[in-house]
């Protein structure tokens, strides 16, 4: 059978479309775990429901730091307020909806409200500040929290499985807000300013495990402890990565803006910790009376981040790098690179780099393809992104098509100097560092130098795995046409 070429194409797209969407699926630290009803953070009335509600789960971290025990090195510690709430991988077994609450020892039968004495006062008073929208949010010793979202229908919670399990237990499993929004609420609490607290929950936990274990282990000897360790970060199961890169990203937003870049007033997470406000209130005041006032306002006070028409220093910041993976036309040529600090690794990798202002994305990855290779790239596709949050960043993902004509593909790292190493590999090499149980025997000598790829959690290695699927596929159309 002929086809045309347009039928090649359409089948290849196709082909594209579907190895990109699979692995944009379960993308780390990037799966929507909650829906994150990010205008209910301004509404009070929810907070404070949310808040104190016994199904309510907490997730604290010490700076950027989650709170973790060695029985489960890639599960965070998750509590509730409230005892005996469901374990959510309880109401569908074999389901992956590991939220916190997996196996005996990870699930904490009885909530923090009853077992950890300063918890009620802490709720109230930060309840009272996030509604008044209190100077004090930030007082010495108060934890910051941040509401992170739902765990609701829409990312695949059964709420007709929790109705049922209220019915017999005649326990509230879930938050009903004005029967309009259903689920479990998630926060993220940032313990870092209080060290008695820190300790307290740390012993909280412990002690649970104690009376699991029918032992009498220090934290240290249990391995209850907030780490700020790649190995658990880069371990965490997929949905937990997403929790801990959502609360360590806020968390990191929050601690490096105390203060109002505008004035110099320090500033207070406001909206349940989703909006940073500037507590120079006299500036507001002066501006609003203007022209009330023959008075000039005096420029000084003005805090020109306030009172600009459309401020975005209040909002978290993410910051944007480019990443691609570098092609030919037919994809048997595969560009990757050696950086300085994974010499002694031998990691190749794709290239990457921080986005400048005014650039758009595809001009961005040109740009720094160019930089630090010295090849030109033509063609620029988005393709994926990924969240990063060592400490704050969004990996825009591409691919860079090269047409090669002698001269476009020409390497040369003495731009920036920042590289080793680049070279144009053949796909079908690359192929067998990604799927190194396809290599025979005959072939087991392939890489003499060692060369490794980078980790399966990142999106470089995403982009070269969906490079060399890409080839493959097209290679198989081919010989079928
Ligand atoms: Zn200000």
């Amino acid at each position: 059978m002929v086809r045309s070429p347009t039928s090649q194409f359409r089948i290849m797209s196709q082909s594209l479309n579907n190895t990109i969407k699979e692995l944009q699926k379960d993308m780390y630290y990037g799966n929507e775990v909650l829906n994150r009803v990010s205008f209910l953070r301004e509404d009070t009335e929810f907070i404070s429901k949310s808040l104190f509600h016994p199904s309510t789960r907490f997730i604290f971290f010490n700076k950027q730091n989650p709170l973790v025990h060695k029985n489960f090195p890639n599960m965070l510690s998750i509590m509730t307020n409230g005892d005996n709430q469901v374990c959510v991988d309880q109401i569908e077994p074999g389901q992956s909806n590991n939220l916190g609450y997996t196996g005996n020892l990870q699930f904490l039968p009885h909530g923090l409200l009853n077992h950890v004495s300063q918890w009620k006062d802490i709720l109230h008073t930060w309840n009272e500040d996030n509604k008044n929208m209190d100077k004090g949010l930030r007082s010495e010793g108060k934890p910051t929290f941040l509401f992170m979202g739902l765990l609701d229908e829409s990312v695949g919670l059964d709420i007709n499985s929790l109705k049922v399990d209220c019915e017999l237990n005649g326990d509230e499993k879930y938050l009903d807000h004005q029967g309009r929004y259903q689920g479990i609420a998630y926060y993220a609490v940032d313990l870092s300013g209080n060290k008695d607290l820190c300790r307290n929950i740390v012993h909280f936990v412990n002690d649970t495990l104690n009376a699991k274990l029918e032992t009498d282990k220090t934290p240290e000897e249990n391995g209850v402890f907030f780490t700020h360790s790649r190995k658990h970060f880069l371990t965490f199961e997929s949905k937990e990565a997403s929790l801990f890169s959502q609360g360590a990203m806020f968390f990191h937003w929050l601690s490096t803006n105390k203060f109002c870049p505008g004035c110099g007033h320090p500033t207070i997470p406001i909206h349940a910790g989703g909006k940073l406000y500037c507590t120079n209130e006299e500036t507001v005041a002066s501006n609003s009376d203007r022209h009330a006032s023959t008075e000039k306002p005096d420029a000084r006070s003005v805090c020109p981040v306030k009172s600009a028409p459309v401020s975005n220093v209040s909002f978290p910041r993410t910051d944007m790098a480019v990443i691609s993976i570098i092609t030919n036309t037919d994809r048997s040529k595969i560009l990757l690179s050696l950086g300085k600090r994974h010499f002694s690794s031998k990691m190749y990798s794709c290239t990457a780099g921080f986005m400048e202002p005014s650039e758009t994305v595809e001009i961005a990855t040109k740009r720094e393809i160019w930089e630090e290779t010295g090849v030109t790239c033509d063609e620029v596709n988005v393709v994926m992104t990924q969240p990063w949050p060592f400490p704050s960043n969004l990996m825009i993902g591409c691919v860079g098509v090269v047409e090669f004509n002698g001269t476009n593909e020409l390497i040369h790292l003495g731009h920036d100097n920042e590289l080793l190493d680049a070279r144009w590999f053949d796909t079908s090499f690359v192929r067998k560092l990604i799927y190194p149980e396809s290599v025979t025997e005959a072939d087991k000598d392939f890489n003499p130098e060692g060369i490794m790829v980078p980790m399966g959690q990142s999106i470089a290695y995403n982009l070269i795995k969906m490079c060399v699927d890409y080839e493959d596929e097209k290679n198989k159309e081919e010989y079928k046409l």
